[in-house]
């Protein structure tokens, strides 16, 4: 294992580091997943779903609150993603930039 804040090498599993001294804690429940990929994603996928909806009646004008509420929702997920509280499929959080 690495050290979270170092990144020094560590053999075996100590509680500290022996290099920085920093507590360690078992990366069990943090996704491999990249948060800045994930935040990416998020912010993507959320607008380009939001306006292919909006195009898809086009008979309707879109007006601005269609822009503006799957926008918020994209930028609720976004601000989710990058603080660090985005869950993979495993329910593992996305920490690691
Ligand atoms: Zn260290």
């Amino acid at each position: 294992m690495f050290c979270s804040r170092c990144g020094k090498e560590l053999t075996g599993s100590p509680a500290f580091c022996v290099s920085c001294g920093a507590r360690l804690v078992e990366n069990r429940n943090i996704s491999p997943k990249s948060r800045l990929a994930t935040s990416l994603l998020a912010w993507y996928l959320g607008f380009s779903a939001s306006t292919d909806s909006i195009w898809q009646d086009r008979d309707r004008h879109p007006d601005a609150l269609d822009l503006w509420r799957p926008g918020i929702w994209t930028i609720i997920d976004f601000i989710v993603a990058v603080t660090g509280n985005m869950k993979d499929k495993e329910g593992r959080l996305i920490q690691k930039w």
